[in-house]
């Protein structure tokens, strides 16, 4: 395994720092710090590095172009699952006893579609993250993705990404530090930065009024604003469409739809396209003024990227259905597509009625060492380990233990970096996560775009059970292909 940390002394990790550090502040590879943060600078609006690693990380070249080339096949399942009208009422008829904010997503979804849809077209922005699996004793190039989850709504670090990989290819032609056996095409680049950016273009253009502008439902006081400004500044840049920011309760305060055609007015301006990068939390709607800006927004013209049904579709549960025998099959015909998607599942268990449910249940409150409970949530620190699933299990009632699903943990390779945050360096025992991005649009009738949109690598200290950037446990990284 190359170890790039190893061979370096004190003296070249300092000027790597000073070298990324800068790097990082002339290219907006930053963050907002958090607001306890007591330093007069990032009072006054500073900006602090985003968390990074220093080095590129070692990743199987057969796994990540693997992770690349079922982008398009999982694209296409969001959206066909997402037409299967049966399908998600089964599945989130169950979750609706149990969980009260799939319960709000799905009666909004139900709401909108008995109106009627005013919008036929989809947008999708995708993001299907893996962790590699190494088996004991198996060779590291040998190891296999395994599918953690996938993200439809409000998929976040298009653009650092790309900046971290520029970041590492910079440092390495620069210095030649990382090896001087590294050839930088191991080095892949990730257009995440543009093809978010290129989505939203397409939608747009599809939309088919050139006054209208892109807006971004943002949350208030967003620390990870600068991963979004990339992709406005690249719309505009590259593609001469306007982005504008609202929040949920702004899209409920200053919107309206025009009576006849249901196109979405934000005071003057009309929207094209109502792009999310909120909405996917509870914390995201801490009153009914949220709902109704979400409500607003899902009924009108507007293409949504997502919709709520690709909301939906993206929840752990559908994940876990979709896993068990003859479920894939009913959305996917051909078997090679079937064989590929499932090579990517992990085991995937269900905490509900059926003796699937009832075994799962019985065996992990035996043995919970080699799996993760997850709730119907997204964005970090939800999930439970070890032997917390036994305790939960024993408070939660049957009924509200089918509001959870269960995973095989998956145990990826151990290898050494150094993370750059908050301008200091920390040598670390990491593992890492990829991110595949998709970009899907679809116009009610036939499908218009089907394409891969790059890819994030995230790299955490190997004691820390989540992965989140933003929540605070990764720090953003590249992999080296080896
Ligand atoms: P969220 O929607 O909160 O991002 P995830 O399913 O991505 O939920 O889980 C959060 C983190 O927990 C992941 O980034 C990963 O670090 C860890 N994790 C989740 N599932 C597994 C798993 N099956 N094996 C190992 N780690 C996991
Ligand atoms: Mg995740």
């Amino acid at each position: 395994m190359i170890d790039l940390a190893s061979t370096l002394n004190e003296e070249q990790l300092a000027i790597l720092k000073d070298a990324a550090l800068d790097f990082a502040l002339s290219n907006g590879l930053v963050v907002r710090p958090p607001p306890s943060t007591d330093d007069a600078t990032t009072q006054q609006g500073g900006v602090i590095n985003a968390p990074v690693a220093l080095f590129p990380t070692p990743f199987p070249v057969n796994a990540f172009n693997n992770a690349v080339k079922i982008q398009p096949l999982y694209n296409q399942l969001v959206h066909d699952i997402s037409q299967d009208d049966a399908f998600l009422k089964e599945i989130m008829e169950s979750l609706s006893t149990v969980d009260d904010f799939v319960k709000r997503l799905y009666d909004l979804y139900l709401e909108v579609k008995k109106e009627g849809i005013a919008q036929p077209a989809s947008l999708g922005v995708h993001r299907s993250d893996y962790i590699i699996n190494l088996n004991p004793g198996q060779d590291f190039s040998k190891a296999e993705i395994k599918q953690v989850e996938l993200n439809t709504i409000s998929v976040s670090f298009g653009s650092l990404s790309s900046l971290t990989g520029d970041l590492h290819r910079y440092l390495q032609t620069t210095t030649g530090y990382f090896s001087d056996k590294i050839d930088i095409s191991a080095l892949p680049n990730s257009d995440s930065i543009e093809s978010i950016a290129s989505g939203l273009a397409s939608a747009h253009k599809h939309y088919g009024s050139k006054a209208a502008k892109v807006m971004m439902v943002v949350q208030p006081g967003e620390r990870n604003a600068f991963d979004q400004r990339w992709i406005e500044y690249n719309l505009l840049k590259k593609h001469g469409v306007v982005l504008i920011r609202k929040t949920l309760a702004e899209v409920a305060d200053q919107g309206r739809l025009d009576p006849k055609t249901k196109a979405l007015f934000i005071g003057d301006q009309e929207v094209s396209v109502a792009y999310y990068r909120s909405a996917y939390a509870t914390t995201d709607y801490p009153t009914e003024k949220e709902w109704d800006g979400r409500l607003l927004a899902e009924k009108s013209l507007a293409i949504k990227c997502p919709t709520i049904a690709y909301q939906l579709v993206g929840t752990k549960k559908v994940q876990q259905v979709l896993a068990a025998p003859g479920q894939l099959e009913r959305f996917v015909k051909n078997p090679e597509t079937v064989r590929q998607l499932r090579a990517s599942f992990t085991g995937l268990y269900p905490l509900d009625h059926s003796p699937e449910g009832l075994a799962a249940y019985e065996a992990a409150l035996k043995n919970s060492d080699e799996l993760v409970m997850k709730p119907q949530r997204e964005g970090g620190g939800n999930n439970i380990y070890g032997k917390d699933i036994q305790e939960s299990l024993k408070t939660l009632t049957a009924e509200q233990r089918n509001a959870y699903i269960l995973m095989d943990i998956i145990r990826p390779p151990i290898t050494k970096n150094v993370l750059l945050r908050k301008g200091q360096l920390l040598r670390a025992d990491v593992v890492s996560e990829l991110g595949v991005y998709g970009i899907y649009l679809h116009d009610g009738h036939k499908v218009i775009r089907n394409d891969n949109g790059g890819h994030l690598l995230r790299t955490k200290g190997v004691e820390s059970n989540e992965g989140g950037v933003a929540a605070g446990f990764a720090v953003i990284d590249s992999p080296l292909l080896v």
